[in-house]
């Protein structure tokens, strides 16, 4: 079992980084840029595959450094082919799952979506969420980020879609308790000379981390913003979110308040529907008085069922309902249609098994 540390781990390393290595081992400064591009775009998994690169600095590169390669402990995709969702295996044991959504592959819009993990499980123990089950987790490193969106990359494009278009940071983990490696993960996704996927092509869900988010704004970066909400109410969302909810939902709406202003882009709320929780009459007034007269959108998430956990999907009726109440308020709102539930691959399902 080897540790994966970001100081040895080449897939995080900036074409700077790069130029500063080769200058450092004599090596000429054209070799770091073809470096980067087998480490960015083209999807190396080992030092040997990087044939124009001489083998003598191969060597080196293979006993100084690492490179993030998961393995594939499995691949499955659902019935209706347009999700499929890998387990995945660092060198360390740290296991990870990675869904990739395909839409629209007739027209001229694909859209390629990878919804990739951040951490190897999640400490911020949510009561709904598969995840948040494991006791144990670490921080993946950017280039672990980046190996999933590259592995999804592939598959986009062996299934006829010119590239992967969109990265949601809604898999395992908090993205937010892992600041450095998202930041140096999004950078380099956004490299011209890496997979080149615009910043407003990628979005970061948060259970709600308050002075992270201002940081995230600060970053003046055009990246979109999802908040996990879930309840307007602070009771309710404390048995949802017991440790997200160490924040108030005043001190929630401020900091996506500033990030809105700050950055001009328009923050989502997600809002999974469970039964007799948060899906009630009572609770959508909440929620319409919560958000009126911001234009925060809201996400309604058809909440999934995990194994052994109280919370309960609620009825397709008590959706339509709540929805009703939703739009007295004027707050937009829209339901996410759920994919690939047949293998456990939607929202909050994601497991190291
Ligand atoms: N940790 C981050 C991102 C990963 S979770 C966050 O919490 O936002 C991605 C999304 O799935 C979050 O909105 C989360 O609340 C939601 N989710 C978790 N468990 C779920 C479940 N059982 N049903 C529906 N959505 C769920
Ligand atoms: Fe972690 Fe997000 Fe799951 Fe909460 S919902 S346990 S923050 S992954």
């Amino acid at each position: 079992m080897t540790a994966i540390t970001a100081a040895t781990e080449l897939r995080s390393f900036t074409l700077a980084e790069l130029q500063a290595l080769c200058q450092e081992q004599g090596w000429p400064a054209f070799r770091a840029k073809q470096l980067f591009q087998w480490l960015q775009q083209k999807g190396a998994w080992s030092f040997s595959e990087m044939s124009n690169i001489p083998q003598s600095m191969r060597d080196v590169l293979a006993e100084k450094y690492q490179l993030a390669a998961p393995q594939v402990l499995k691949k499955q995709c659902s019935k209706d082919g347009t999700t499929v969702k890998w387990l995945l295996e660092f060198a360390d044991g740290a296991k990870i799952e990675t869904v990739l959504m395909l839409y629209e592959r007739e027209t001229a819009r694909d859209r390629a979506t990878v919804c990739v993990s951040s951490q190897s499980g999640c400490g911020m123990g949510c009561a709904f969420c598969a995840t948040g089950q494991y006791k144990e987790y670490r921080n993946l490193t950017a280039g672990e980020i980046i190996a999933q969106c590259l592995i999804a990359d592939k598959e986009a494009r062996e299934r006829g879609f010119n590239q992967l278009t969109n990265i949601v940071f809604m898999g395992m983990g908090e993205p937010l308790l892992n600041m450095d490696n998202l930041k140096r993960c999004i950078l380099l996704i956004n490299d011209e000379q890496g997979l080149n996927i615009g910043q407003r092509k990628m979005t970061v869900s948060t259970c709600g981390i308050v002075p992270r988010i201002y940081e995230l704004a600060d970053w003046n970066l055009q990246i979109g913003l999802a908040i996990s909400l879930h309840s307007a109410d602070a009771e309710v969302r404390k048995r949802l979110m017991p440790k997200a909810s160490h924040y108030s939902l005043n001190e929630l709406l401020e900091a996506v308040h500033y990030f809105r202003e700050h950055t001009g882009r328009r923050v989502t709320a997600e809002y999974a529907l469970f039964q007799g929780v948060n899906a009630t009459v009572e609770a959508a007034h909440q929620l319409g008085n919560l958000l009126t007269g911001t234009d925060i959108l809201v996400n309604i998430i058809p909440a999934n069922y995990v194994e052994g956990s109280e919370f309960l999907p609620c009825t397709a009726e008590e959706q339509r309902q709540f929805l009703a109440i939703l739009s007295t308020y004027n707050v937009s709102a829209q339901v996410r249609e759920s994919r690939g539930t047949d293998i456990d691959a939607a929202c909050g399902q994601l497991r190291r098994r």
